[in-house]
């Protein structure tokens, strides 16, 4: 098939990729420069992604893992997550016979890679600094805003959370604000980290640390909005207070702050020939990690759908599709939501419900089990 995908991000690469491998001609329209045009720096960037063990395996699968240097990766073994009054909850990749649970991975090197693997397939033609004007869904024409015109079987919107594609094809999106920044801030450490991620759940929302190497990581810290620090003196201060009994004196480095929004497409498909994947379909607090997971996992189940698809048959596909990644992207927004309004909440019964929840978790051995397998995306 001719397959259009809007949007080279890491979800929209990874998808053309996967779909170039099978035999697809792909074009990949993209706003932005190429990521190839500018190396990424030496210096780790304040965005960064936890791929979970699943996801790796298939980024290793489609070659890759093996065009991100070591020193952009960071495997971590450990996850544990803690109650501000003390409930701990931890998750090791021994409880399931892995020998990690997944990799921080900074995002401009994992859409580098993607990109230079792009580069190697003869089937995949690029499209950099442009975007779509307008589609022609009965004639199957894409026509982008320079002029040019494409004829397509399918477009693929992994356009981001305000995806054109989905503006295009009539798919109307629902969603909210989480009244919430998170502030993400590179440090590097004179105590030696290890490799674990773990979480703190306070009332005003969570903070965490992802490990980036024995001495570098990422803080992250979660503040409703307006209380969030705006110099860079005002960011130390407030890190320092945070994360210093956790991991000792540490220097910053490079700081940004993010909104939270919660979205999701009202359907992941329209005009018999156009889907969302990744944040053009759905976009998710945070807090777990897991927003390019689902993306990846959207990619894969559309990979997969579309194999023995052919235009008679893309109406089938694309339920088929729907049938596995909404549902699941839904649970998994839902989890999030849970999670973020039972910390955050005055009641005392929904922090009761959470307290006791994890505490039932860590004793009963098959369920803990279950949650990091769900975490690994097995
Ligand atoms: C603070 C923060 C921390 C996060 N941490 C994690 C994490 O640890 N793990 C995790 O799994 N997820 C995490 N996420 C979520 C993750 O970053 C997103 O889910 C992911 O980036 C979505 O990828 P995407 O390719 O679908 O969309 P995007 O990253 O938004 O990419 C969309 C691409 O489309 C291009 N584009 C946009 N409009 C057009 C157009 N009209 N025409 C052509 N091209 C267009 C853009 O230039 C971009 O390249 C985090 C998110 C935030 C905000």
């Amino acid at each position: 098939m001719q397959i259009v995908v809007v949007g080279g991000g890491m979800v929209g690469a990874a998808c053309a990729l996967a779909l170039a491998r099978t035999g697809h001609q792909v074009t990949i329209i993209e706003a932005g420069d190429s990521p190839l045009e500018s190396a990424p720096t030496e210096q780790w960037d304040i965005r960064i992604s936890s791929v979970h063990r699943a996801n790796l395996d298939w980024l290793e699968m489609l070659g890759v893992l093996a065009c991100i240097p070591a020193t952009k990766m960071c495997n971590y073994s450990s996850l544990a997550v803690q109650s501000i009054d003390g409930q701990r909850l931890e998750f090791n990749a021994s409880d399931i016979a892995l020998p990690t649970l997944g990799a921080m991975i900074e995002n401009l090197t994992l859409q580098h890679a993607l990109w230079r693997c792009l580069q190697t397939e003869s089937n995949v033609t690029v499209q950099t600094q442009t975007t779509v004007e307008s589609i022609h869904w009965a004639e199957r024409q894409l026509r982008t805003v320079d002029g040019a015109s494409m004829p397509f079987d399918l477009v693929i919107g992994a356009d981001g959370a305000q995806s054109s594609v989905a503006k295009l094809a009539g798919i109307g999106q629902r969603g909210w604000d989480y009244d919430m920044r998170c502030l993400l801030a590179n440090v590097t450490t004179e105590q030696e980290i290890p490799a674990a991620t773990w979480e703190v759940f306070r009332q005003s929302g969570p903070y965490a640390l992802l490990p980036l190497t024995t001495h570098q990581a990422c803080l992250i810290d979660y503040a409703p909005q307006g209380h969030h620090p705006q110099t860079e003196n005002d960011v130390k201060e407030r890190l320092q207070r945070q994360f210093r009994s956790h991991i000792g004196d540490f220097h910053l480095q490079q700081w940004g702050h993010f909104p939270l929004r919660r979205q999701r497409a009202l359907r992941y498909h329209a005009q018999g020939c156009a889907v969302l994947v990744g944040d053009a379909a759905h976009s998710i607090h945070p807090l777990a990690g897991q927003g390019v997971n689902l993306g990846f996992a959207d990619a894969q189940a559309l990979v997969q759908v579309l194999q023995s698809a052919s235009d008679d048959t893309l109406e089938r596909a694309f339920s088929e599709y729907s049938q596995m990644r909404v549902s699941a992207n839904q649970r998994m927004m839902r989890a999030m939501d849970l999670i973020h309004f039972g910390f955050s909440s005055q009641q005392l019964l929904p922090r009761l419900a959470i307290a006791g929840g994890m505490k039932i978790l860590e004793q009963v051995t098959p369920l803990k089990r279950k949650l990091i397998e769900l975490a690994t995306g097995y």
